[in-house]
Formats: C-alpha cells, sequence, structure tokens
C-alpha cells in the first residue's frame, strides 16, 4: 500500500532539503554502499511521501521517494528511537 503524507505524524515532518537521490539507500557524493544513511524526516512531492535523509560522513542532504507503507513504518520507528 502506498504511503500517504496523513500517515506522518506532523513533528516528523520537515522541509524538503537537498537533492533527488534516485539510489536510496547510498550517498550519491561518496558512493558508498556500506553506509546507514540517517532519516532527518519526510515531506510530500508530486503526491509521494518522501524521506529526507543525511549522510553520516558527508553530511549532505538527499531525499528520495517512499513507495510501501511498511517500509515508512520501519522509517518512522527508527526516527523515534533516535529522538528518545
Ligand atoms: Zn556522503
Amino acid at each position: 500500500m502506498k504511503p500517504l503524507i496523513s500517515d506522518v505524524p506532523l513533528k516528523y515532518r520537515i522541509k524538503k532539503v537537498g537533492k533527488y537521490n534516485a539510489y536510496v539507500h547510498i550517498c550519491p557524493n561518496c558512493l558508498d554502499y556500506n553506509k546507514d544513511l540517517i532519516t532527518l524526516g519526510f515531506n510530500e512531492f508530486e503526491g509521494n511521501v518522501i524521506r529526507i535523509i543525511e549522510c553520516p560522513i558527508c553530511f549532505k542532504k538527499f531525499w528520495h521517494h517512499i513507495k510501501q507503507k511498511d517500509l515508512l513504518e520501519t522509517y518512522l520507528l527508527e526516527l523515534k528511537i533516535l529522538r528518545k
């Protein structure tokens, strides 16, 4: 199921920043495959929920689409844990 922006609690919605990252799990700046990009928050772009991320090495910010609701829930859980 496709996620909707209404699935994202207000406190986790942030401004869209950085470039589009088609690689999703890879920083396009470092091109490192073994890195955990950090979820900063979510927003919406052209009717789709997007995840805004930061590279823990070069600190560049990117965003990509979230296509599945269960994936969104995983990222939301990650954010909840990080902000505790
Ligand atoms: Zn990077």
